[in-house]
Order: C-alpha cells, then structure tokens, then sequence
C-alpha cells in the first residue's frame, strides 16, 4: 500500500495551515513538531507506509528536553554585551527553560550526565506535565477548532499514535518540516519583547539554537583517528594537519548528534562532501566501521558527550538514504565525482 500524492499534498498544507492558524504563545508546538519528525525518522524502517506509528509519550518527553538542553544555555550577544536566557514563552520564562537552565548551573555537562543524575525525575515530570497541558492538545487546535490529522486526542493514554501514513509522510519530508519549524521558532523568540533588547539587530540565532557544538565534537575526533588507523574515511589517503569529524549524515539533513554518526576526514574532502549524502560504498564502509567492528568502542569511549545509540544512527541512515533515492538525488564519491541511485538495486 503506497501513500498516494494527494495524501501526501494533504500532509505538507497541513503543516503549512498548523504554522499559520495555530496560536504561539511559548515555542512548545514547534518543539513538539521537530520532536515528533525526529522520532519517525529515529525509529527503524517500517514497512508498511501506512503503519500507525505508536509513540510512548517518555520518548516524547526526552525529546523535549534534549531539544531544548541547548536552548537553555545564556545567550551571549556581542553587540549588547549581555549574556543571559531568551525567553521561549511571551509571559513568564518557559518551565523548561528555567529547570535546564538550573542543571547547566550545577555543572551538568550533557543529558547523559542529566539523565544519571538526582535531578532527572524532577524534570522528567515537569516537562511531560508541560506536554499534557500545552503542546500535546493543542498542537492541532487550527483556528480554534480541533483537527486531528496527525494523532487522535486520546487524553488518558500513555501514548499517541500517528494516523495512517503520517509517519511516512514525517520521514519523506523530514527536512521541509524540520526548516520551517525551525525558522517559525526562531520568528517567535525574535518577537517576544523582552528577548529584543537581549539579541539585538546582528545575532544569529539560528547557530545558536540548532547549531553544532564544535567543543563536544573535538572529543570525536582522537576516537576515530585511531578507528580509523589514521586514514581520511572518504579517500583512505593518510590524514594531515587539517582534518575534521564529518557527521556522516549530514547535519543539515539531521542536526542531532548521535556517536555512531562520525567519522574522521581530510578537511578538503569534508568541504567538498558539503550536504550531500556520500555514495553507496561509503555507506556500507561506515556501517561496516561504526556499527559493526566498532560499535562497542565508539560507545565506550564518546556516551559521556554523546547519544550513542546505534539502533537509532542505523535507523536515521536507512531513513536518509530512502529518501534521497525517492527523490532521485545525487551521492558524492569524491573530490567532483557524483553517482546516481540508478548505482543501487539493493537497500539495506
Ligand atoms: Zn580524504
């Protein structure tokens, strides 16, 4: 059973209508639309496009706060020289924000390091708390009236569960939901009046919000050198001097870090990789790398700054892989050389 194009139109202005028609007083709607296309695309391969996807409202809950664990840092604006919280809510400060913002402030270095500690449970609850009587039912409140679209509002449950082909449509437009999101949220910190004086006129909030965090990402770097016996992953040419963690897949397609997504490459074939995704046989050498030789090490040595869960770095390749094939684009081999999904019969 395929999801027809009319479904999928139906999908996309919906999206769009939701953005328009829905009332924004705090960004939770937006996290809660990046959280839900996040999770569709985390979750291993489904093979019925019309599977109802079950989503347990604890993955819900971590999403939500590891979407927001960056945001609760200070912003540091330049021009004004103030280093402090933007409000994410037009009245008081978010619930989120303020409870993240207190864990930064106790040294917590990640949500690893969140996750181990005594103030877990405390925000586990606030934040599903925050869920229930915000996002999760309003979501789909379009000018005023309720439309299901996406999930039934089954209110007591512990769970929602996404209507037939809505995980699909999630994943086939992961990136158009995930941008538009991101730049209506990044809209609305920008309006709220107290955060104007705070970002001033030159700030870009946009690296600061759903940026990479280059300090964590050095930690990759030694890991890898070593995993990969000091050769560039793309041209297998010993590496030099200028050398970077390349996110496998890449960040502007999935902007999480996962452990398992990176890999160690000269920086001139990093930068000319860019955004597309790398060629079919790259693709099994860092399944064959990350997943099965070293899964294990890459765990060990990157879980205190990263998500290491292999499951879902799988998950998220199959995913972007998929799509670009459905989509007939482009795999980047090496310096100027290209291949096409017409390379691959199979896909794993
Ligand atoms: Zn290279």
């Amino acid at each position: 059973m395929e999801i027809s194009s009319n479904q999928q139109i139906d999908f996309i202005a919906y999206t769009q209508r939701l953005l328009v028609e829905g009332e924004f007083n705090a960004t939770y709607k937006y996290a809660l639309l990046h959280a839900l296309a996040d999770i569709c695309i985390e979750t291993p391969l489904m093979d019925d496009p019309k599977h109802q996807l079950k989503i347990p409202l604890s993955t819900i809950v971590e999403k939500f706060i590891a979407i927001y664990w960056q945001h609760a840092l200070p912003f540091n604006s330049v021009e004004n020289n103030m280093n402090t919280l933007l409000h994410q809510n037009v009245g008081k400060q978010s619930v989120i924000i303020t409870e993240l913002s207190r864990c930064h402030n106790l040294n917590i270095k990640n949500i690893n390091k969140l996750k181990q500690s005594d103030n877990w449970n405390a925000i586990y609850k606030s934040t599903l708390r925050v869920i229930k009587e915000g996002p999760l039912w309003r979501l789909q409140l379009l000018a005023k009236k309720e439309d299901c679209f996406l999930y039934a509002h089954n209110k007591g449950a512990s769970f929602i569960t996404l209507n037939a082909g809505i995980a699909y449509c999630f994943r086939r437009f992961y990136e158009l939901v995930t941008q538009v999101s991101r730049n209506a949220w990044i809209g609305k910190i920008q309006s709220i009046p107290a955060n104007q004086q705070i970002i001033g006129k030159q700030s870009q909030l946009d690296p600061f919000l759903f940026g990479i965090n280059r300090q964590a990402i050095t930690k990759a770097k030694p890991v890898l050198e070593e995993i990969q016996k000091g050769k560039c992953f793309y041209c297998q040419k010993s590496l030099t001097t200028k050398t970077e963690v390349d996110h496998f897949i890449p960040f502007a397609k999935y902007s999480n870090d996962l452990g398992h997504n990176f890999v160690v490459a000269h920086s001139s074939c990093n930068n000319n990789k860019r955004d597309y995704l790398a060629a079919f046989e790259h693709r099994d050498r860092w399944f064959e790398q990350n997943i099965i030789n070293h899964q294990k090490s890459i765990d060990d040595e990157l879980n205190s700054y990263f998500n290491c869960d292999a499951k879902r770095s799988e998950a998220v390749t199959s995913w972007a892989y998929q799509v670009a094939l459905k989509n007939k684009a482009q795999f980047w081999l090496a310096k100027g050389h290209f291949e096409s999904a017409e390379h691959e019969s199979t896909l794993s």
